[in-house]
């Protein structure tokens, strides 16, 4: 256990109506109690609140009136004694009331110090952790459903159920070894080995691939709205983003004129990217270049290809769809409350397996067949976060990726008829991969900038 205490303002900061500091660590009441004018902090029962007010030992000056919910080891999220002072949300008395504590004692938390304690103290595991990290940044409930689970050690679960198959097999092998005399544990040394590498190959494929959905619920799809000047690509952006309330706008630290827009279709996030595109001109590929459009292409998860149904087909709207003739797309035929110019035959045959939906974005119809195109295309519909185990860390996904090429390095060898205690050596490196996800073989500096990742105060 760490000795020293640390603080940190856990809210976010700016105007809110409370502000918590949080303290944890041995000398978290007694620093607490220091600032505290009330009860005597020190000789209260855990897991109470109490109102009192923060006092500058050194002037004595009233800082704040706050409410200060007293949390004893073990039984707190760092398993450490844990104060939270609530104070009220202005900037200056939070900074202030931090202050304090560290001319108590206390000191800064790192990012992330908190959770790494609970970490360390044996109460999380390391993708429990991240899901606390997953938690602070999700963006839809849909999102926070996944995490929650995370948090809830449903992929621990299942990621020590198949550590344990692998390690039975392993100490199979050891008796084999050590008992060399008894030629049918040989044998079953072997099968025993397949069926469970095998076995535990395949729920490692099943998680990879409930990744992709993973990923899409943490990240949003990534959505590129195209199509000529003049066909209502801003009227679509506007549409979704009113009906739906974007989450986000501007996203901080981009520096570029791309904007990023979040909105919420059906749980799923929606990244919108490139809206800049959109709002400054007229045409996305015409300021962007038909390379650069090309590479935002590229890189969306889905794009929505807006059509004029009032004019013919140019030549320029047949280009964009062999542009996306490969990506995932749906095909939008706006402008219906128009008389129809454009030919539909063409359109259709143009699309190919591509969704067609008719919109009147001018009256805001056809948004919700659009939204469950969106639904259908990458959830067939219903999107489950009740009962799978989606993986949607990217460290996660690398080490199961590296599990399945040590087990896929097994079955060769075992195909190959290599000695048992050879094939031995890539199970138990599997085992060891899968350990990382949940931290039970992690190195110290991975476990430090896994946890820098936080905000402060976490
Ligand atoms: P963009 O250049 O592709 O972004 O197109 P805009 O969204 O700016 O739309 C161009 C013009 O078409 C605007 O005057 C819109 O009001 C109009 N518009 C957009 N959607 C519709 C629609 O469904 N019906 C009609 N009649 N006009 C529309």
């Amino acid at each position: 256990m760490e000795k020293d205490t640390i603080a940190a303002i856990s809210t976010p900061l700016g105007e809110g109506a409370i502000a918590i500091v949080r303290l944890s660590g041995e000398e978290a009441v007694g620093i607490a109690n220091q600032l505290f004018y009330g009860k005597d902090l020190t000789q209260v029962d855990s897991h109470t609140i109490h109102y009192g007010k923060i006092i500058d030992p050194t002037t004595n000056q009233v800082i704040e009136e706050v409410m200060v919910s007293i949390l004893k080891a073990p039984k707190t999220f760092t398993r450490e004694d844990v104060v939270e002072i609530n104070c009220h949300g202005g900037l200056a008395s939070v900074n202030r009331l931090l202050e304090l504590t560290l001319q108590m004692g206390a000191r800064l938390a790192e990012p992330g110090e908190f959770t790494k304690r609970a970490f360390l103290n044996g109460r999380i595991d390391l993708s429990q952790a991240e899901a606390v990290m997953d938690l602070i940044r999700a963006k839809t409930d849909k999102a926070m459903d996944v995490a929650i689970k995370q948090l809830d050690g449903k992929l621990s679960k299942l990621i020590h159920k198949l550590r344990q198959e692998l390690i039975e097999t392993v100490a199979h092998v050891e008796v084999n070894i050590d008992y060399p005399e008894y030629d049918d544990v040989e044998e079953m040394s072997h099968e025993l080995m397949q069926t469970k590498t095998t076995h535990v190959q395949q729920e490692i494929e099943r998680l990879l691939q409930m990744a992709k959905q993973g990923k899409i619920l943490r990240e949003g799809i990534s959505t590129a709205i195209i199509g000529r000047p003049n066909v209502g690509k801003s009227s679509l952006l506007n549409a979704l983003v009113q009906e739906n309330k974007a989450i986000v706008t501007d996203i901080p630290g981009t520096t570029r004129d791309v904007i990023e827009e979040y909105v919420n279709i059906r749980g799923v996030p929606l990244r919108l990217v490139d809206t800049a595109g959109i709002r400054d001109t007229e045409d996305i590929v015409e300021k962007i270049g038909v390379e650069r459009s090309r590479q935002v292409l590229k890189e969306a998860d889905l794009i929505l290809l807006v059509i004029n149904q009032n004019e013919v087909l140019t030549e320029e709207d047949e280009q964009l769809f062999e542009l996306v003739r490969d990506l995932e797309t749906i095909v939008l035929v706006n402008k219906t409350d128009l008389p129809q110019k454009i030919d539909l035959d063409k359109v259709k045959q143009l699309a190919g397996n591509h969704p067609i939906i008719t919109t009147a974005l001018i009256e805001e119809k056809g948004i919700n067949q659009l939204e469950e195109a969106i639904a259908e295309t990458f959830f067939a519909g219903e999107i489950e976060a009740n009962d799978l185990t989606y993986v949607s860390n990217v460290r996660h996904i690398q080490l199961l990726k590296q599990a399945i090429a040590a087990l896929d390095e097994a079955m060769s060898a075992m195909q190959a008829g290599m000695p048992i205690d050879l094939v031995q050596i890539d199970v138990t490196r599997a085992w060891q991969l899968l350990g990382e996800i949940v931290g039970d073989t992690v190195q110290d500096s991975l476990i430090d900038q896994l946890f820098s990742q936080f905000c402060l105060g976490k």
